[in-house]
């Protein structure tokens, strides 16, 4: 590579890294307040709720987990769970056959590998069936606080794209991007508050531009039919 374009790539990915800091900071200053809307009492639970959310509103999934949590209370009750009892509990989720699977296989490893506790690192977590980085990131974020990575759901997908903070469509380089993009300390409250963001201005089907406090820093702004 030529110098010249290895210095005007690395300018740009330095303003990239600089309108990030803007947006976070103005996404701090709107959203001030979010946090999780899975309601949860336990990192139990909110692995649980997260697995069912895949797909699914979080209203949806809070509707659902304030029965279903009085009725299995340990990772010894869902890994002991009739199949079936368990897919009919969670069924208005969707795709409820695949998350009672990884539910009661999730259970079993915790009773078996880890005393019946929710571990509390990445790499423990990605074990368990049906987990991924984003399920992991949600428990070890909001339950642990631990900033081992961002969130991506479809929000944080859809929005960090219309951003340009990623060219990605793969969640997990859509992650990369946005880890080396901002500090460590705003991993954790930079994807809950773009979740909020994406709920309440930056929606899937019309985003409201013009009331959007980060259009300044958005090349998408009043581009999206
Ligand atoms: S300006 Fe529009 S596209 Fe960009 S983040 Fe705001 S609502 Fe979304």
């Amino acid at each position: 590579m030529s110098s010249t374009r290895a210095v005007s790539k690395k300018s740009s990915r330095s303003s990239t890294a600089d309108r990030a800091g803007r947006i976070a900071k103005k996404l701090a200053a709107s959203y001030a307040d979010a946090e999780c809307a899975l309601v949860h009492s336990s990192a139990l639970e909110l692995l649980v709720a997260t697995i069912l959310s895949a797909q699914c509103t979080d209203v949806r999934v809070n509707l659902v987990t304030k029965e279903l949590f009085k009725r299995y209370k340990s990772a010894k009750d869902f890994a002991s769970s009739d199949p079936k009892e368990l897919e009919a509990a969670i069924r208005s989720t969707g795709f409820f056959r695949n998350k009672a699977k990884s539910i009661r296989g999730a259970a079993k490893m915790l009773v078996e590998t880890f005393g019946g506790e929710v571990p509390s690192t990445m790499e423990e977590l990605l074990q368990l069936p049906g987990v991924a980085r984003k399920t992991a990131n949600v428990v070890l974020g909001t339950w642990f606080k631990k900033a081992a990575g961002v969130v991506v759901d479809t929000h944080v997908h859809r929005i960090s794209r219309r951003l340009q903070l990623t060219r990605e469509d793969d969640p997990k380089k859509i992650e990369r991007d946005l880890m080396a993009l901002l500090p460590e300390a705003e991993w954790i409250n930079f994807s809950h508050r773009l979740i909020w963001h994406g709920r309440k201005i930056c929606t899937a089907r019309k985003p409201r531009c013009g009331e959007c406090p980060l259009a300044e820093d958005c090349p998408s702004a009043g581009k999206i039919a």
